[in-house]
């Protein structure tokens, strides 16, 4: 494909992230219907015809658990990225219409994420570092891919330039400041898989009333609010008090769209034990063991994705004959 802007005829809105906003779109020469991420980005143009360079990897990343790149070009001030169309879309979008999902499923899930992640690390030596369930995306042939992984070293940093951001997938070793490796995606893994069979985050705390929460909308990224409930001290609930006059006096504690309780959230992460695939007995003990293994908090302890593979849980999932296209017709 050669693709330009004028060939591309915008279908549907698909969403919308950190970094950029994705529509649906036909490719009108030759009929193919493509996702376009629009990523904006300051940046000077010889940085930008870096990036492009960087994004031309994606075309030998050729993987059945790898989202296909068409290819990717410059529309002034932004960056656009022509990828494969999955429509069934992601599974944060899935969980959030049709409930928690079955963990046969899920199972299925974590395989296609490890061989994703194994493939893009032993050819590509490219860590993907943005594991979370909207990353993640189905189709109706039942397939399971990753997207948005990071191939372009200088994108990663005009992103982070831009936004003051960072996600609540993120494991306890990068909060505190070290590199990111391979084993933090798997950290991603295992706070996604969770997310997924509870149907919902796993960090929020189903024990304290909504009432405590109203005040939480928590994130670094002020577009897009996301509410972290965590239990609250009565020492925090006096906080919040404080913090409500001053916002009423007009007085804002949030910086750079950084409020307290992601911070707090961070705090948790790190000094925490992690989550658990709980209640007991709901999952199989070989689901709960993957996950527990996932969120070692020691990066040292915690397995790569390739050796993984080799866990119970995937490989009973690989032997699972759980039909994926007749699930994904569900919704
Ligand atoms: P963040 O920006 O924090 O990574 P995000 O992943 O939700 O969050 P985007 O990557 O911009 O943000 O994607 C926005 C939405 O577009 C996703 O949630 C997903 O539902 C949808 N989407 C992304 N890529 C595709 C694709 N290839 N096919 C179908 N839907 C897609
Ligand atoms: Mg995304």
């Amino acid at each position: 494909y050669d693709l330009r802007n004028e060939d591309l005829r915008d279908m549907q809105e698909l969403g919308q992230g950190n970094g950029g906003s994705v529509k649906k779109v036909e490719h009108v020469p030759t009929g193919t219907i493509m996702a376009k991420k629009i990523v904006l980005i300051d940046a000077k143009p010889s940085v930008r015809k870096q990036i492009l360079r960087e994004l031309q990897i994606m075309h030998d990343c050729n993987s059945v658990y790898i989202i296909s790149f068409y290819g990717a070009f410059i529309s002034d001030p932004n960056i656009c990225i022509c990828m494969e169309f999955m429509d069934k879309g992601s599974l944060d979008g899935i969980y959030k219409k049709i409930g928690p999902i079955d963990i046969e499923v899920v199972g299925k899930v974590a395989l296609a994420v490890l061989e994703g992640l194994t493939y893009l690390y032993d050819v590509h030596r490219i860590i993907h570092r943005d594991i979370k369930p909207s990353n993640i995306l189905c189709n109706s042939q039942g397939q399971i891919k990753i997207c948005d992984f990071g191939v372009s070293g200088e994108l990663i940093n005009s992103i982070a330039d831009t936004f003051v951001g960072t996600s609540t997938y993120m494991s306890p070793e990068r909060i505190q400041g070290a590199q990111y490796t391979v084993k933090s995606d798997v950290w991603s893994l295992g706070i996604s898989l969770i997310e997924l069979a509870l149907g919902r985050f796993p960090f929020a705390d189903s024990s304290s009333d909504d009432s405590d929460l109203s005040d939480l909308e928590g994130t670094l990224s002020p577009s897009r609010p996301a509410p972290i409930p965590l239990r609250k001290t009565q020492e925090e609930k006096e906080r919040d008090k404080r913090k409500k006059k001053r916002k009423s006096r007009g007085v804002s504690l949030q910086g750079g769209g950084m409020t307290m309780s992601i911070l707090e959230l961070l705090q948790h992460i790190v000094n925490e034990p992690a989550p658990r695939l709980t209640p007991e007995n709901r999952f199989p003990k070989e689901a709960e063991d993957f996950v527990d293994s996932c969120l070692l908090k020691d990066p040292e302890q915690r397995r790569t994705p390739k050796n993984l593979l080799k866990h119970p849980w995937i490989e009973h999932s690989r032997s699972s004959t759980i039909d994926l296209e007749a699930w994904a017709s569900t919704f």
